[in-house]
């Protein structure tokens, strides 16, 4: 009898086995042409946004791929690999700022349009973060993996190990050293992180979220940034969003969580940042804390391909790329 029970259930889980795989098998032969079907049917037009200056370049590489009818998720990431691999950009991946002990720690997020999601924080010697976590996402039954923990899965999967402190960065640390004052400055100064969502011509969402943290934060300090409903979320029957600036501020008010699901309530993507920005405003306040010195910045992008960005100060800007080019936008914002 349990014999029995055993083989059905082992036939059962084989089926079930089999039918996973010929659904992946299956889906991943026909992802192109179905895509392509679908765009001329439903008309979706694609369309990438990102955070900062940075995000023109890496739009332009998410943009090849949508307007060859490719997958949101292929977008983005390649998009943010573009400012992970610079080392003239120096709050993402390679050339990013070290921690107070003069370490470089990376952070990154990914999530599809099948809410897939994987994730790695402070990692070090790996210049593009966003792979791992998406070797994470895609290779693990996991979605997080952090430290030395992430490294040893990094290189168990062919990533090679580099020094990511740039000459540039070293000398800037060690003349932090002289005071070794933390103060994040609101703004591109010492922090900054590539958050880039997109739809595809599928009209499905994903999102990526990658970057260095903070300048010289204390060794282990994780941001916002890896942390799926924080530093990005994406709900493929909503929309998606993703943050930059103050991490603590962002983790919070779970952010980009709050944003998607404000959209799902009916708000449209702007007016979903704002109220995010708002309620960061009031903890703020709340917690007798000065507005001044804090920074953070939403975008997101609703299933219709509207989108939306708010921050709390002036200085703030993303990129948006669809058929109509690729342009750098000031972002609005709460203290004026
Ligand atoms: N959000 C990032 C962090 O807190 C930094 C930034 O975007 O400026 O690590």
């Amino acid at each position: 009898m349990s014999n029995r029970r055993n083989f059905i259930k082992t036939s059962a889980l084989a089926t079930v086995a089999v039918a996973l795989n010929s659904f992946t098998s299956k889906e991943e032969e026909s992802t192109s042409t179905f895509g392509k079907q679908k765009a001329e049917q439903n008309g979706t037009k694609p369309i990438v946004i990102s955070t900062w200056n940075f995000g023109v370049k890496a739009n332009g590489a998410a943009w090849e791929i949508l307007k060859n009818n490719g997958r949101a998720l292929d977008a983005v990431e390649a998009g943010v690999k573009i400012p992970e691999g610079d080392p003239a950009e120096r709050s993402v991946g390679y050339g990013g700022r070290p921690d107070r002990d003069g370490r470089v720690t990376l952070d990154a997020c990914i999530m599809d349009e099948f809410s897939n999601i994987g994730s790695v924080a402070c990692l070090e010697h790996i210049k593009h973060p966003i792979a791992v976590a998406r070797a994470v996402m895609e290779k693990t039954p996991h979605v997080m993996l952090v430290g030395d923990g992430a490294l040893q899965f990094a290189l168990s999967q062919g990533f090679k190990k580099e020094n990511l402190l740039v000459e540039a960065s070293e000398k800037e640390w060690k003349e932090w050293l002289k005071t070794s004052q933390y103060k994040p400055i609101a703004n591109i100064e010492n922090h900054d992180t590539i958050g880039m969502i997109a739809l595809d011509s599928f009209g499905n969402l994903s999102g990526a979220c990658t970057t260095s943290g903070m300048a010289y934060k204390m060794h282990g300090r994780v941001g916002d940034s890896p942390i799926i409903g924080a530093g990005l979320y994406v709900d493929n029957e909503i929309g998606a969003a993703t943050a930059t600036g103050h991490g603590e501020e962002v983790i919070r008010i779970a952010g980009c969580h709050l944003v998607v699901e404000l959209m799902r309530q009916g708000k449209s993507p702007q007016k979903a940042c704002e109220e995010a920005v708002s309620r960061i405003v009031k903890l703020t306040q709340n917690r007798n804390k000065n507005l001044k010195d804090i920074q953070v910045g939403f975008i997101a992008l609703n299933k219709k391909g509207e989108y939306g960005a708010y921050c709390v100060q002036s200085g703030f800007n993303f990129a948006v790329n669809d058929t109509n080019g690729n342009t750098l936008v000031d972002a609005d914002y709460f203290l004026k």
